[in-house]
């Protein structure tokens, strides 16, 4: 059952990157479940995916083209700003 804890369990930062590869490259079963068992616990993260997936919305459309490089570095200045409120 221990074994079984610790699959599951995820460090925010885990989350967060698997929120972040849900977006773009959507995730395996087991990701999955492990994700949402993180958030089931963690109100940081829970808040984290809303915000990802709105900014996934508003700047998402891009992401493919050439203004990548662009996007990306705003989208991190966008997250960073978040972070610190
Ligand atoms: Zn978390």
């Amino acid at each position: 059952m221990k074994r079984l804890v610790n699959i599951l369990m995820l460090s925010c930062q885990k989350a967060t990157e698997l929120i972040e590869k849900e977006q773009y490259f959507g995730l395996s079963t087991l990701e999955k479940l492990r994700l949402r068992v993180h958030l089931t616990i963690c109100d940081f993260c829970t808040r984290y995916k809303q915000q990802s997936r709105f900014l996934h919305d508003v700047l998402g459309h891009h992401s493919h083209d050439h203004a990548t490089n662009v996007n990306e570095s705003l989208k991190e200045k966008i997250i960073n700003q978040i972070e610190n409120l």
